[in-house]
């Protein structure tokens, strides 16, 4: 089964409909990333596969209907990075990363010491050995960006959500926050459903794009196609031909 199925996907947020029938299909192991205008519908649309947002019948992850999945079963399949996840004040790194540990924390007890360790093995991982103590609120952009992405490694879901990873560092820590997105997929078999919405790296780690407008999707195909798509709309205002995906 595929690692996302969308079938006419329908949401509406204070009763104004954002996505109006959206399909789409990423392959286990696949890197699919959605772009668009501003207020497409691009993060609406991760949170609804990501289980944040009611979605009845419309998604399956992994050949299971999400509305099916129960909180822990979730995280093992899901794990997401919101475009601007809120930091803490005062909380350090260890403490976050521990809060993707959480699904398996009993309520009343306490992390165990195979959490820590869990959490330590991913800052290794990230290159962020030695930075468990630090302040996260102290951390660079670019460091920052990979505690994220080890918090929802520390859950140990197979499909990554990554809305907009790179939108707030500057072009060399955007290519090597994909990089290493990219590693991670090829070393551990993740999927990744990412949005961006800066172009200049995206087509050089998607498999498939998808561009999505007005809450519909208007073209799907390899980057190559869908940036020409992408180009022609918002240079020309042609009309987008939807490229059979
Ligand atoms: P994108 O990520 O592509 O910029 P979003 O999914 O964030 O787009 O938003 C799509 C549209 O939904 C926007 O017009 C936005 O204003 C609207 N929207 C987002 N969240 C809410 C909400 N909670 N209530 C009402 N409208 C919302
Ligand atoms: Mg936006
Ligand atoms: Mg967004």
């Amino acid at each position: 089964a595929p690692a996302v199925e969308v079938r006419g996907l329908h949401v509406s947020l204070d009763r104004t409909p954002i996505l109006t029938g959206v399909d789409l299909t990423v392959a286990a192991g696949e890197w699919v990333t959605v772009i668009g205008p501003n207020g497409a519908g691009k993060s609406t649309l991760l949170r609804a596969v990501g289980g944040l947002l009611p979605a009845p019948g419309a998604i399956s992850l992994f050949g299971t209907p999400s509305a099916a999945l129960r909180r822990r079963d979730r995280a093992r399949v899901v794990a997401t990075v919101a475009q601007s996840p809120v930091v803490p004040p005062g909380m350090s790194v260890l403490d976050y990363v521990l809060l993707g540990r959480t699904p398996y924390i009993p309520p009343l007890g306490r992390e165990s010491a195979a959490d820590v360790t869990a959490v330590h093995d991913v800052l290794d991982r990230l290159d962020l050995t030695g930075f468990h103590r630090r302040e996260l609120a102290t951390l660079s952009g670019g460091e920052r960006q990979r505690v994220f992405l080890a918090r929802a490694l520390a859950q140990g879901a197979t499909l990554l959500l990554l809305d907009e990873p790179t939108s707030a560092l500057d072009i060399g820590h955007q290519q090597e926050v994909l990089e290493l997105v990219d590693q991670l997929r090829r070393e551990h078999g993740l999927t990744v459903l990412a949005t961006m919405h800066d172009l200049s790296l995206a087509g050089e780690y998607a498999d498939r794009m998808v561009l999505l407008a007005d809450g519909r999707v208007v073209a799907v195909g390899t980057p190559h196609e869908v940036l020409t798509e992408h180009l022609l709309a918002t240079h020309y205002r042609a009309s987008v031909r939807v490229v059979p995906g």
